[in-house]
């Protein structure tokens, strides 16, 4: 079987021990030669993710194309579908999502919580009356997102007060933007689902994510919380991934509040930073699983194989071609510690260049806390 990928990153990169012990091969389409997958691709098509020429082109070295990033041409896709080229998941199944405006409407109209939301375009701008209310229903602090094309935070802004909005929204210019309420979470969740071409769904452990400026930090493996929640949780995942007739991984991001109440936050059609953690501590990837799901085979098996997990991102802070090789190392020799390079030739302030998973022989918030501070006492020292 082979595996068509559009994007490069770490994401497809991690595909690449799974896609070995499955037999497959992974083709893949970014317009970068220096992208961590070109370098464990069998195959790759230097081309602009969108470029849907390219795609005709890689569809025709592969069995099915998959994504690793949401920055799809769905339009420009479409007529390949039409030709009987086999997306997974099918790009039905990725139009109510990469919009954030869209994606909030179709998760409201399923019946699953989400925080009070309202899109911002063009006819709201020169309704400047209907603009105020709807704002001050929304209240302040309030989120401004990029509907389109966010991801580590970037397109996404929390802002206290009416100048503050006015600044943002002068800053975005004309781009369509999602206004929701602030939520003033008490933990932040996150689940990974899959769901097979037979539609079977399996769902990894509930795990709790920590942000830092919007982008995800460190996650704690299980998430300590009821028994009620994480059924509830795996409810809303089943219900999703059933409603959408979904085929691969998804990662979902939710709200704990400070009343006990999920909210979505958001949907990830694909592999997700969250999910990291399962290629050390669960007896199935989320990348194995991906793969599985894509290729039409049996989902594995998504439980834990240890008591719990820390996974810390390691983010670059400086500008420059460091390796961080000596910390890399030091990581990696603590007991049960698994360090995962991805291979990247710039290091830049905040950007993903790897991340580290430690195993726990119990499932313990305090002591996964406290794991991670110690992870990441010696990457930032
Ligand atoms: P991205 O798609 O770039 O990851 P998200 O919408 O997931 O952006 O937001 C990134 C982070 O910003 C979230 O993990 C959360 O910490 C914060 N955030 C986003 N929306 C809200 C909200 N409505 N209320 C409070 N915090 C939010």
């Amino acid at each position: 079987m082979r595996v068509g990928v559009i994007g490069g990153g770490q994401l497809a990169w991690m595909m690449a021990g799974a896609a070995e012990k499955l037999g497959m091969v992974l083709v893949v389409q970014t317009p970068h030669a220096n992208d961590p997958a070109v370098s464990i691709a069998a195959d790759t098509i230097l081309a602009p993710i969108n470029d849907s020429a390219a795609t005709a082109i890689l569809a025709t070295r592969c069995d099915v194309i998959t994504f690793e990033n949401e920055f799809i041409n769905l339009e420009a896709l479409m007529p390949l579908a039409q030709q009987g080229v086999c997306f997974r998941p099918g790009l039905s199944v990725l139009a109510p999502l990469l919009d954030k405006y869209h994606q909030r409407c179709y998760l409201r109209d399923l019946g699953l919580p989400v925080p009070r939301f309202v899109a911002f375009d063009e006819v709201m701008r020169k309704e400047e009356q209907n603009t105020q209310s709807k704002i001050e229903e929304l209240g302040f602090p309030v989120v401004v997102k990029a509907r389109r094309h966010g991801y580590d935070g970037q397109g996404t802004f929390i802002v206290k007060d009416k100048d503050a909005l006015e600044v943002i929204m002068k800053r975005l210019g004309q781009s369509a933007l999602l206004l929701e309420e602030f939520i003033p979470f008490e933990r932040e969740l996150a689940v990974i689902a899959a769901r097979s071409v037979t539609g079977k769904v399996v769902v990894y452990p509930v795990v709790e994510t920590q942000q830092e400026e919007q982008v995800c930090r460190r996650v704690l493996v299980p998430a300590e919380i009821s028994l009620t929640l994480a059924v509830e949780i795996e409810a809303i995942a089943r219900t999703l991934l059933d409603s959408l007739e979904a085929v691969g991984v998804f990662g979902i991001e939710l709200f704990l509040t400070p009343s006990g109440k999920i909210l979505v936050n958001e949907v990830s059609p694909r592999t997700h930073n969250s999910g990291h953690f399962t290629l050390d501590a669960c007896c199935t990837s989320q990348f194995e699983q991906h793969l599985r799901a894509v290729s039409g085979l049996p989902l594995g098996n998504s439980s834990l194989g240890c008591g719990g997990a820390v996974m810390v991102n390691l983010l670059g802070y400086e500008y420059g071609q460091n390796d961080y090789f000596a910390k890399r190392q030091q990581l990696s020799q603590l007991p049960q510690s698994y360090v995962h390079w991805y291979g990247k030739t710039e290091s830049r302030p905040g950007r993903k260049l790897g991340h580290v998973t430690v195993l726990l022989d119990t499932p313990s918030r305090s002591e996964a806390q406290a794991c991670a501070h110690n992870l990441e006492s010696i990457w930032y020292r």
